[in-house]
């Protein structure tokens, strides 16, 4: 490969890394390309200081939460070991925001972020989200906000169908739970597995569908438009239907 080539790519493996950071996935050969370059630099996660370390484990959700019925489910299940990811998990990630919560969003799985603190959408996808919330004056802690996994699949993989089997009962239980009158689906992963289809995002967006009777909007994974801003456009249209379909609803 040309010496120019080899370049391109690193360059653009290093700009994948410094907008995702830690978090990301790379492959043998993008491995053995970067470091033919200067991998100590680059494959070197920032190092948690101790204070981070002890503001992670002073308050685990469990702590905070309330004695009703959602939280006591936290309670019972958090311990989980049902699917192997029980072994690769720092925290369990059930899920957080208001129990009565109408708008409910459901991602695919905690990533590592959210595996270090516990809580769903905390890192750069979940900053994201927050603004798409409140430009259309939506508050966070108003609406609920959890994974189809509960756990961290290694390297952010997509979650394998035995995954899905076993820990689907407990976003249905949390459904019941809630009862929100709208549910926002995250991404292609949590569209799929709550329609149980395989169509593509592109054609799952901008229409209403159902889940346990409940109105169900598709719309990107905030990492998605991380990966290419390029959709924010359409996301921000998205967020419009789905504001619009919400206000109909409650
Ligand atoms: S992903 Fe779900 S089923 Fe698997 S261990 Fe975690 S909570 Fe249990």
């Amino acid at each position: 490969m040309s010496h120019h080539l080899n370049k391109k790519i690193v360059d653009f493996l290093k700009e994948y890394l410094d907008l995702y950071g830690p978090d990301t996935y790379l492959d043998e050969k993008h491995v053995e390309y970067l470091q033919k370059e200067k991998p100590t630099v680059i494959l070197t996660a920032p190092q948690k200081s101790e204070k981070m370390i002890m503001r992670d484990n002073q308050k685990s959700q469990s702590d905070e939460k309330p004695d009703t019925t959602l939280w006591n489910f936290m309670r019972e299940i958090q311990e989980c070991a049902k699917c192997p990811l029980h072994k690769s998990r720092t925290k369990f990630v059930f899920g957080d925001g208001n129990e009565h919560a109408d708008l409910m969003f459901i991602g695919e799985a905690p990533g590592a972020d959210e595996d270090r603190t516990g809580k769903p959408f905390v890192g750069r996808a979940g900053k994201l989200l927050n603004k798409m919330l409140s430009r259309i004056n939506i508050n966070r802690e108003d609406v609920f906000i959890t994974n189809i996994l509960k756990c961290r699949p290694p390297n952010n993989r997509d979650p394998e169908p035995e995954e899905v089997k076993e820990c689907f009962p407990y976003l249905h239980k949390q459904i019941e739970l809630i009862q929100p009158k709208l549910i926002v689906a995250l991404g292609r992963v949590a569209a799929q597995n709550l329609l149980n289809n395989s169509a593509s995002l592109k054609n799952m967006r901008r229409q209403k569908w159902e889940f346990k009777g409940i109105t169900l909007i598709v719309t990107y994974h905030p990492a998605a438009i991380l990966r290419n801003m390029g959709l924010t456009d359409e996301a921000q249209e998205d967020f419009d239907y789905i504001n619009k379909t919400y206000q109909n609803l409650i």
